[in-house]
């Protein structure tokens, strides 16, 4: 990898605001597993709250938020919607790009205080806590 220099550069940030918001967009365990689970095929909510085992309203929720984000669409069935991905290509690649990273990285971002498994916030940059191990060095 080289290095950068930012000599002059003032980034507005705007693009990594919205690459953020993707990201948000992708940071809860529901989600997640409604689009891995639509990269199978097109579903019904009924059929996603079966197969995946979560409630009707959970289904439902998410799914109206990701269809606003442009991440999935829907067609009438009936009186029934079903749902598919916008660009399964594309969702595959950064979830097959994101188990590369989290096996590279050792899984570490999961014992994260600030960002790990079962963290519920998003912490200030001041507020942000100091890891346990790095916390156990000093
Ligand atoms: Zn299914």
């Amino acid at each position: 990898m080289t290095m950068h220099s930012c000599a002059g550069e003032a980034p507005d940030g705007s693009d990594l605001q919205v690459a953020a918001a993707m990201f948000h967009s992708l940071s809860d365990p529901s989600r997640l597993a409604i689009l891995q689970h639509l990269t199978l095929g097109e579903h019904r909510v009924r059929d996603l709250t079966e197969h995946l085992g979560l409630a009707q309203s959970t289904v439902s929720a998410h799914l109206a938020c990701l269809r606003e984000c442009g991440l999935v669409v829907s067609r009438p069935q009936g009186r029934a919607s079903v749902f598919s991905l916008v660009s399964a290509p594309e969702l595959l690649a950064v979830l097959a790009t994101a188990e590369r990273l989290l096996e590279t990285t050792g899984h570490g971002v999961a014992l994260c205080p600030n960002y790990g498994v079962g963290t519920t916030v998003n912490p200030a940059p001041e507020a942000l806590r100091v890891h346990a191990s790095v916390g156990a060095l000093r």
